[in-house]
């Protein structure tokens, strides 16, 4: 699916047309290669007084070769700013944010990135350090809005060492290495659509890898839905980010399975996830050829779209069967079984369907806010084990789904989000290799919208 006017506008009369008539603007996105650069440019670091984080932050820029710019050698221009607000803990103190973004306001390169990093609210001293801390989400998402060009915004809450201690979490391997995988990734061209989001850091284990083109290198990863669309493009991403691949769809599409799973050096499982023997079958599968899975991508999703008073009881059945309870079955049967190893992730794909709710999809609606419901209570249960378990929910993403949808509709889901276009699949499958990364240990329980910050929901 190709969005022509994105190309059009990028022409020489296209250029003109849309500063004439104030039409949308959509820029071409940064998007990660193998071996590029995390930034186009330096970083400002920036932290408010007593602020917790700002050594670490510079460890990690500086360890994945970002070069920190020297606030006082201006003008300048930057691949990213980043505010450490940790040390915000009370209303007039957030002036300190104002002082430090409104210079730099128009100083960020095309494609950057703008990072501010906080204590969870529910986590801080007193009501007032709670009530600084949960307004830095409506600068961040403005800035989102904002500074345009490309240009994405996100708030990290990172959980304090007592809070972490407290909760059994292990952070003695230090802040620096549970945020690392974060910020590579929110800096990395990765993360292209992800604007506009809260994340949250905390405590659990997490690794280095050796090489950090190869995060996933020796994982056995098993992709469900890989046949096509978001599935396809996610076998092919953690491939080539080092995994082994075990690509599951159902048989009928048998044949574009195993072309993917061919062309990546990976392994096809022909299997409907809604028969009844599916999770005996599979769990029997992964033990018997990896002995293990440590990363389950649930992707594997159906529509059957109608209004609720016209819709038959099949096409509900079918959708939350396949969206939400073959997942919820999977999971059981290999928890059970100790399939999934301490380290071990569980990434489901929702939708902002399933935030904003939509017209015609109430089906669809139900089980994708039921995966988010899924991330809420597994991820507590899971984290003595060593498991994380979150969720990606797309928003308007370039595939054979929404190119199905009418013109008109679709040109306004399209423009509708910060970045004035739709994603690529892989934008999709970047986001989900960072939860399945074994240095994102730390990131559990989140539900990360990759939307270009969509207004639907928001
Ligand atoms: P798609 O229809 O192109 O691919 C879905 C794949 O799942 C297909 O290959 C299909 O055969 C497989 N599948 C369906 N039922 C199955 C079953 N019972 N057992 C095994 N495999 C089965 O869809 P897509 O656009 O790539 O979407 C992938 C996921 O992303 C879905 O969960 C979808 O709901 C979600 N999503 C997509 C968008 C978007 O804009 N495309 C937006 C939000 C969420």
């Amino acid at each position: 699916m190709t969005d022509r006017y994105a190309s059009f506008v990028q022409s020489a009369a296209g250029r003109a047309l849309v500063k004439r008539l104030g039409l949308p603007d959509p820029p071409r996105l940064r998007r990660h290669h193998p071996g590029d650069p995390l930034l186009a440019g330096p970083a400002l670091l920036g932290a408010a007084t007593g602020g917790r984080l700002a050594e670490q932050i510079a460890e990690v820029l500086t360890t994945a070769g970002v070069e920190l710019a020297d606030p006082a050698a201006t003008p300048q221009r930057y691949g990213a700013l980043l505010f450490d607000a940790t040390g915000i803990t009370d209303s007039t103190e957030l002036r300190q944010l104002y002082d430090f973004f409104h210079p730099q306001a128009r100083a960020v390169l095309p494609s950057g990135r703008v990072i501010v990093l906080g204590t969870p609210p529910q986590e801080c001293a007193t009501p007032r350090e709670a009530t600084a801390q949960r307004a830095l989400e409506g600068l961040v998402r403005s800035i989102g809005k904002e500074f345009g060009r490309g240009t994405t915004a996100q708030l990290v809450y990172v959980t304090r060492a007592g809070s972490a201690a407290a909760d059994g979490l292990d952070l003695s391997a230090g802040t620096h290495r549970s945020l690392e995988s974060t910020i590579r990734f929110l800096l990395s061209g990765r993360s292209a659509y992800v604007s506009g989001q809260v994340i949250r850091v905390g405590g659990g284990a997490a690794s280095t890898p050796a090489d950090w083109d190869r995060p996933l290198d020796g994982q056995v990863v098993l992709v469900t839905g890989a046949a096509r669309g978001i599935g396809a493009a996610l076998a092919k991403v953690l491939a080539r980010d080092g995994a082994k691949v075990v690509a599951l769809d159902i048989p009928a599409a048998g044949d574009a399975l195993a072309a993917v799973a061919n062309d990546i050096g990976g392994t096809a499982v022909q299997l409907d996830l809604t028969a009844p023997d599916a999770p005996t079958r599979l769990a029997e599968h992964l033990a018997s050829r990896h002995g293990r899975v440590d990363v389950v991508v649930h992707n594997a999703g159906i529509t059957r779209d109608k209004t609720l008073g016209r819709m038959d009881a099949d096409r509900w059945d079918q959708v939350i069967d396949v969206n939400l309870s073959s997942q919820e079955r999977i999971n059981d049967m290999l928890l059970e079984r100790e399939l999934i190893p301490a380290g071990g992730r569980i990434i489901s794909v929702s939708s902002i369907a399933g935030i904003a709710g939509n017209r015609g999809q109430t089906n669809y609606a139900t089980s994708k806010a039921g995966v988010i419901g899924l991330v809420d209570s597994l991820a507590p249960a899971l984290r003595e084990r060593g498991i994380s378990v979150n969720a990606v929910a797309p928003g308007f993403i370039e595939t054979r789904l929404t190119a199905r949808i009418p013109l008109v509709v679709r040109e306004a889901g399209r423009r509708m989000n910060s970045l004035a276009q739709g994603g690529l699949p892989v934008d999709v499958a970047e986001t989900i290799g960072w939860l399945a990364w074994p240095a994102s240990g730390a990131v559990s329980g989140n539900v990360v919208r990759v939307c270009g910050q969509s207004l639907l929901g928001a």
